[in-house]
C-alpha cells in the first residue's frame, strides 16, 4: 500500500508511522508513507498556509493553492507512470470510516494521498477542484485530519497480507464480518480474584470454537444490537444467539421485543 500525506504537522504523523506494526510494515516493503510539509508547497518568504474567513468569523482557513500545488506536485510522478491517485480529505462531512472501508483501501492498488485539514478546514475550492473522497472517522470534530490520516492509514495497513504476524487475527477480530469480538485472556489464570474461563484451558479446540463464537455473539447482541439486526444467521448462530436470549443479558432483562 502506497500513501502520502499532506499535513501542516508533519510531527504528528511520523512518530505513529515509526512505531509498532506500520514500521514494520514499512520495513518489509508492505506499505511506504511519505509525509510532506505543507508549507514546502507555499511560494511567499514567510510559507504561509493559511489566512482569515472571507465573511468574518472565528478560526484560520487553509488556503488553497497550497494545497491544489502540493496535490499537483504528489501526484504527478504517480500520473506520470500512468497510474490515478485516490485522494481522500478527512472531514466530519464525509463517508463514515468503517473495516469495511479499510478492507476496499486495502484491496485497492492506486496509491492514496490523504490531505489534512485543520484550524477552521480548508478553502471550498480544494473541494471542488480536486473531488476528493471525503471521509469521516466519526461524528466528533478533531483539531485536524492528522489523527484521521492515521486512523485510515493503521486500520488499512493492518488488513494488508504479510503485516500481522497471525493471519487469523484480522479473520477473527471484531468487524472482520459484522459482530464483535469474543474476550481475550492472558497468563496468569487468576487476576484479582477473577478465574480464565474453564473452557479455554480444556483443550478441547471444537468447544473453544463455540465458546468464542458465542461469547462474540452475546457481545455484539448486548453492546451493539444493531449489527445483529436484518442478519441471517447461520442454524448454528441461531443456536447460539436464542441460548444468550435465554439465559439473559449477563443479569439484566432481555430487551422488550428482542426475545425469540
Ligand atoms: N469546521 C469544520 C466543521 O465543522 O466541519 C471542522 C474543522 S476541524 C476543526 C479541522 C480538520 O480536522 C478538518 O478539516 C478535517 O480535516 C479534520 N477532522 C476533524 N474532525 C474530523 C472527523 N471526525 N473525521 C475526519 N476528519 C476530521
Amino acid at each position: 500500500m502506497r500513501c502520502d500525506v499532506i499535513t501542516l504537522f508533519p510531527e504528528m504523523v511520523t512518530p505513529v508511522l515509526e512505531s509498532s506494526m506500520l514500521k514494520r510494515a514499512q520495513e518489509k516493503g508492505l506499505l511506504e508513507v511519505k509525509v510532506h510539509n505543507l508549507r514546502d508547497y507555499t511560494l511567499d518568504k514567510h510559507k504561509v498556509a493559511d489566512d482569515l474567513p472571507y465573511g468574518g468569523g472565528a478560526g484560520m482557513v487553509m488556503k488553497a493553492e497550497p494545497i491544489l500545488r502540493a496535490v499537483e506536485q504528489i501526484r504527478q510522478p504517480y500520473e506520470q507512470r500512468g497510474e490515478k491517485v485516490r485522494v481522500l480529505l478527512p472531514s466530519p462531512q464525509g463517508r463514515p470510516f468503517t473495516q469495511a472501508y479499510a478492507q476496499e483501501l486495502a484491496a485497492d492498488s492506486r496509491p492514496m494521498l490523504i490531505v489534512c485539514g485543520h484550524y477552521e478546514g480548508i478553502d471550498e475550492r480544494v473541494r471542488i477542484a480536486l473531488k476528493p473522497e471525503e471521509v469521516s472517522v466519526g461524528d466528533y470534530v478533531l483539531t485536524g485530519g492528522e489523527l484521521p490520516a492515521l486512523v485510515i492509514i493503521d486500520a488499512a495497513a493492518r488488513l494488508i497480507p504479510g503485516v500481522l504476524g497471525a493471519p487469523e487475527s484480522v479473520v477473527e477480530e471484531s468487524f472482520s464480518e459484522p459482530l464483535l469480538e469474543y474476550p481475550h485472556y492472558t497468563r496468569p489464570g487468576e487476576v484479582r480474584g477473577i478465574t480464565v474461563p474453564e473452557i479455554l484451558l480444556s483443550g478441547h479446540h471444537e468447544a473453544i470454537r463455540l465458546w468464542r463464537r458465542k461469547e462474540a455473539l452475546r457481545t455484539t447482541y448486548e453492546r451493539r444490537p444493531d449489527l445483529l439486526k436484518d442478519r441471517r444467521l447461520t442454524a448454528e448462530d441461531q443456536q447460539l444467539l436464542d441460548d444468550i436470549i435465554r439465559e439473559g443479558v449477563r443479569g439484566t432483562p432481555v430487551p422488550c421485543g428482542e426475545e425469540g
